[in-house]
């Protein structure tokens, strides 16, 4: 026989102490440290491995024994027929495999019943001639431990049979279990008496049957559903009571009838597609019922069937348990990454082997800063835990040390910025660890796509590997130039034709026209989200009365509801960064408001509508280009201010108002000794008053 590797051998027997360190902590002491999705993988993979290397399966292995060892305190009793486990598949194909095994040789299509499996404690029933006379757990399978009394506190199971003429003997098998219900009114207390809190119902249960006094069983309500039963094939049954079953479905029913709890949501099965239904039927469907499942059990229908396909060591060939799919599942790193985002924050990704986590697969999740990289003292080729429920973004969850190899590096950030080389900055908080190089490309990809995104400019076509290119090919080198692309530029991209770029160049052009909220949002201010854009934009109508505020007037902006100190931090910091306002410069320059464009004129309660005549017999003069608003706003502004708007200069003239490129009136005003305001002053006067 080949000698196994070392690798395997290792891994082997790390595996081997860690799961039988599992088992003694779920089987025996109720409390167990790994989520059961994650000992089901790694048990997996320990079993691949044996099947590779035989040579390595020792006799302490996990995957030569089933369920804990008897509980002290307890008799120890052996069972009349071994109490089995159940196949796992994890899967549609794995179900499909163990079918296809099954069904070959039988050569004809079988029939199946689905049922839901419960996760609680096997329990097997004895009955002497109708009378329940002793309980037991599972056990390892051929000894359990004797908890009768326990057992009759459990309102659900019968202490008499209800058969006119029950059997000499009689076993049922089946599931106690908690209800959530009861479940979470135990951890309550629990927490409340700062005792250790229950991982879970199955683990609650099974501390319950195990309580050596029947009143505080009793007080826990536990409850039963039954699923089988053994009893003599020579019984005969009185006329009113159920024949002898042939089949599952017959087995249920006589349950029913001699008084048990059947769980009433069972699906006789023709296909393996009607299986397949069922289970994504409950997969969502398990959510509403007042207890907990962890799959479905699938059984080959017939008596008769089950008996020639026969038992393995460890579970029957004719049934199989399909797991819901695992929202949490071990796997290896291989390594670390580093990215940089728009805020030049950077984030440690873990990449590693793909795993199926909730239905799909994943090769990659962040460790979202460097205080939880921190925390989670990963090392080089760690055992790390992922979590994936339902759309939730994958998550490094924790890790396993015990299975870490010998001299794996610690990781940790680097120094400097994986895209730019600049040193890299730790924020005050530690948590978060910056580039800030404004030049780097990573933060302008960020900020680029921030900018095209859904709720901010929408700009369809403009995705994330058309960005890639503009910046690498340095076409792109801020937000602005975005609208100074042309369709022959774009066109010459990877995968880009004419048409395709004509279609960008148009939605380009056509978000010009977004409103000042989304502009605003997609400038990408620090703790500026949508929701904040908004309120932002209904209380300043544009960005310069917005940056005035800011500057002059911080104050006003923290009254607003919703809006925090730290918001109006950021917005001092961003709007007293050069390139921020060069930024906003060049974008009305390119044709963007970046204002309130809609109804502003006819709001006068609004933005810069003045609510007390504050320009009262005030005479302006407007000359040259503005920025922010349109000569005919600004008139429009004064005059309902109270102010009055002449043509030219006079010595009775209070203010001129001067834009770019002022004409000779600049030159009046100064030799007058006029006043000379520009359009920010103007906004300035205009919203302090509004203050007021
Ligand atoms: P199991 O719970 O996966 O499945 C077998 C059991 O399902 C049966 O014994 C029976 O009690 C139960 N069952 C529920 N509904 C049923 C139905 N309708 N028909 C038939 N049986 C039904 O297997 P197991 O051997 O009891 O326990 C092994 C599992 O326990 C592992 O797969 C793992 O998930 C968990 N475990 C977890 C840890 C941990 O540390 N988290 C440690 C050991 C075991």
């Amino acid at each position: 026989m080949p000698k196994p590797s070392l690798n395997h051998s290792k891994r082997a027997s790390e595996l081997r102490d860690l799961l039988n360190k599992a088992n003694h902590a779920y089987y025996t002491l109720d409390s167990p440290f790994i989520k059961d999705a994650v000992y089901d993988h790694l048990y997996r993979e320990l079993l691949e491995i044996e099947a590779q290397d035989p040579s390595l399966i020792t006799l302490d292995s996990p995957s030569q024994r089933l369920g804990g060892k008897p509980a002290k305190g307890f008799k120890s009793v052996k069972h009349r027929i071994p109490l089995q486990s159940l196949e796992n598949a994890f899967n549609f194909h794995e179900l499909q495999a163990w079918y296809s095994k099954i069904q070959k040789p039988i050569d004809q299509n079988i029939k199946m019943v689905c049922e839901l499996k419960i996760d609680g404690n096997a329990l097997a029933l004895s009955y002497s001639n109708g009378i329940l006379t002793k309980a037991t757990t599972r056990g390892d399978g051929t000894q359990g431990e004797e908890i009768t009394a326990n057992v009759k506190t459990i309102p659900s199971i019968p202490l008499s049979l209800q058969l006119r003429n029950p059997p000499t003997w009689l076993e049922v098998r089946g599931e106690a279990y908690m209800p959530n219900k009861v479940f979470e009114k135990i951890n309550n207390e629990r927490k409340q008496n700062e005792q250790q809190l229950f991982a879970n119902p199955r683990n609650a249960c099974s501390g319950t049957l195990r309580q050596l006094d029947p009143r505080v069983v009793a007080s826990r309500r536990l409850d039963y559903f039954a699923y089988t039963l053994h009893l003599p094939i020579d019984w005969e049954p009185s006329e009113s009571d159920p024949q002898l079953p042939t089949g599952q479905i017959e087995a249920l029913d006589w349950l029913k009838a001699a008084g048990f709890k059947v769980n009433p949501n069972i699906k006789f099965a023709e296909t393996l597609k009607e299986v397949q239904d069922f289970c994504i039927t409950w997969e969502s469907g398990r959510h509403s019922l007042p207890y907990a499942t962890d799959g479905v059990v699938i059984k080959i229908e017939n008596f008769g069937l089950q008996e020639t396909l026969g038992i393995t060591q460890k579970a029957p060939k004719w049934a199989i348990a399909l797991k819901y799919p695992a929202e949490e599942a071990p796997t290896q790193l291989t390594k670390l990454t580093f990215q940089i985002g728009r805020t030049g924050a950077i984030t440690p990704v873990a990449e590693f082997k793909p795993i199926t986590l909730a239905g799909t697969v994943v090769s990659r999740a962040t460790l979202h800063n460097s205080k939880r990289l921190a925390e989670l003292g990963i090392h080089q080729g760690d055992t790390i835990i992922i979590r994936k429920a339902g759309e939730i973004i994958p998550e490094v969850v924790r890790i396993i040390p015990e299975l870490r190899q010998s001299k794996a590096d610690k990781l940790s950030l680097p120094t400097s910025c994986p895209e730019c080389s600049s040193k890299l900055i730790k924020e005050v908080d530690e948590a978060i660890t910056k580039c800030t190089n404004t030049a780097c490309p990573a933060i302008l990809r960020g900020s680029l796509r921030h900018w095209v995104s859904k709720n901010a400019m929408d700009i369809d076509g403009l995705g994330s590997k058309l960005i890639d290119q503009l910046v690498a090919k340095k076409l792109v080198c801020s937000i602005a130039q975005i609208y100074e692309l042309d369709k022959k530029q774009i066109s010459k991209l990877d995968r880009m034709g004419e048409k395709s770029a004509e279609k960008i160049c148009n939605a380009i052009e056509e978000s010009k026209k977004q409103p000042w909220h989304k502009q605003l949002y997609g400038l990408g201010i620090l703790h500026i989200g949508s929701a904040n854009a908004k309120t932002l934009a209904n209380t300043f109508s544009s960005a310069l009365e917005l940056s005035i505020t800011v500057t002059e007037n911080p104050k006003k902006i923290s009254t607003i509801f919703g809006i925090g100190d730290e918001i109006v931090e950021s917005l001092k910091k961003w709007f007293a960064t050069q390139s921020n306002q060069n930024l906003i410069q060049q974008l009305q320059m390119l044709g963007l408001s970046l204002a309130n464009t809609e109804n502003r004129l006819s709001d006068p309660v609004k933005g810069l509508y003045s609510k007390k005549k504050k320009l009262q017999n005030q005479k302006l003069v407007i000359t040259g280009t503005m920025s922010s608003f349109s000569r005919k706003e600004l008139e429009e502004m004064i005059e309902h201010a109270g102010g009055t708007i002449s043509s030219s200069i006079s010595s009775k003239t209070t203010f001129l108002v001067m834009g770019e490129k002022p004409g000779s009136k600049y030159d009046k005003a100064k030799q007058l000794g006029v006043k000379i305001i520009t359009e920010k002053d103007l906004i300035k006067i205009l919203s302090e008053e509004n203050d007021a």
